[in-house]
């Protein structure tokens, strides 16, 4: 009988299981513990309408701060979970108390990966992952002055879109040789590209950095093969990493995430973990992934709270994501790694279009630009892994959602 949960982390994961676990009438006390100062928001909006100044923090928050202690949940901010003991099932914490749990949530998430060379110490150089973090980079975000964002992936190009509309002048530094490659297909890339360009970006791909020269302040990227860039303020977007340090220390089996099987549980019954620091089954894929996606970390979060009040679920979706860059809304389903072939729908210089990835001429993914519909239909054609005609695919006039099934 489950009469207490802990939950190790206060993010978007967390603050949905807590809240789940009360939708499903679980009645036995629920401890979050956190160690950021707010309680649960959505990262998402922190590179884009955040960034911008276009949304307050207020609009950032999950529920409103008076519903915890409404639903009775009781929530510890600035607050670690330092250690886990699973022979005494307890979870000792910052502030030195030690709690019991009968089951135990963890959702520990991710942090930045850093860049370890000389200058990122250097006043004017950030990293962007949490609130804070963004009302310290918007304060050197001034008109007129020189950004360099390191990292081509989402989050370097959501903020160098921002720049751009906040009146800066913006170069994005990129190791591989096109934006975006961990996710998109090289003719995204390059509509991407062509489309950040033509908004006065400057991009430098296949380009590597040795490190950041400055007095006080950052004054310069340094570059391998080329001239310094003279700089006023630099963005690090390299990537996250999975929070795995708490889960790892209590010998839970770590595989690029803490890994659990369908139930959000991992090898020890009584501890589930959910979000982006987990390595999970998808049996759409027939794989195990470690996602970057809110959607993830909702539903693992629901399918954790419903199992521990005793509805067994099982987790199985199509993972999406999205990112927004200045009117472009990027869309995707699916998982397009070892695709073997892919497919445009539309043309990329309309600025709606989609992309499409094959796998033995199955809809594996679909990377949908402006073009939402396409990004909802493909989603059934993904989950039943449906084999679809090519020239259909490639035929806006086609729905994908009148796509029928060829075995
Ligand atoms: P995020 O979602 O945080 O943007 P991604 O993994 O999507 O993370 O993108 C990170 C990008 O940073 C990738 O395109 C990767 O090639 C790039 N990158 C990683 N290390 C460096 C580096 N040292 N210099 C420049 N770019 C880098």
């Amino acid at each position: 009988m489950v009469n207490r949960v802990v939950i190790a982390g206060a993010g978007h994961a967390a603050g949905q299981a807590a809240a789940t676990l009360r939708q499903r009438k679980f009645t036995g006390e629920i401890l979050m513990v956190g160690e950021e100062p707010w309680y649960p928001y959505q990262r998402p909006p922190l590179s884009k309408k955040f960034l911008a100044g276009e949304l307050p923090a207020e609009r950032l928050h999950l529920k409103p701060d008076s519903y915890y202690a409404e639903a009775n949940i009781d929530v510890r901010l600035e607050t670690r979970a330092e250690s886990i003991s699973r022979k005494d099932k307890s979870v000792s914490l910052s502030s030195g108390e030690t709690v019991r749990y009968d089951s135990l949530i963890l959702a520990t998430g991710a942090v930045v990966r850093r860049l370890s060379l000389p200058g990122t110490d250097l006043r004017g150089v950030h990293y962007l992952r949490n609130i804070h973090d963004v009302d310290v980079m918007r304060k050197d975000m001034l008109p007129g002055r020189r950004m360099v964002v390191i990292g081509a992936g989402y989050i370097g190009l959501e903020v160098a879109a921002v720049a751009r509309q906040l009146g800066l002048d913006v170069t994005v530094v990129e190791t591989e040789s096109r934006v975006m490659s961990r996710v998109v297909s090289s003719q995204v890339s390059e509509f991407y590209e062509k489309e950040h360009r033509s908004h006065g970006v400057e991009l430098r791909l296949s380009t590597g950095v040795t490190g950041f020269s400055g007095g006080s302040r950052v004054e310069s990227v340094n570059l391998r093969d080329s001239n310094p860039l003279r700089c006023d303020l630099v963005l690090i977007g390299i990537g996250i990493e999975p929070n795995v340090g708490l889960a790892a220390a209590a010998a839970l089996e770590i595989n690029n995430g803490i890994v659990v099987d369908d139930l959000c549980r991992t090898g020890d019954p009584d501890i589930y973990a959910i979000g982006d620091c987990t390595f999970h089954p998808n049996a759409i894929f027939g794989r195990s992934v470690r996602l970057e996606s809110v959607h993830n970390a909702l539903e693992q979060a629901r399918t954790a709270a419903q199992n521990i009040c005793g509805e067994e679920t099982h987790y199985c979706d199509v993972p999406w994501f999205w990112s927004d860059q200045y009117d472009i809304k990027l869309q995707i389903a699916g998982l397009s790694q070892g695709y073997d072939q892919t497919v445009l729908r539309g043309a990329p210089d309309s600025r709606s279009f989609s992309c499409l990835y094959l796998k033995n001429g199955a809809l594996i993914a679909v990377d949908a630009i402006n073009s939402p519909r396409d990004f909802m239909q493909a989603k059934p054609l993904i989950a039943t892994k449906a084999s679809v005609p090519v020239d259909l695919l490639a035929d806006p006039a086609v729905a994908l959602k009148d796509l029928c099934v060829q075995d």
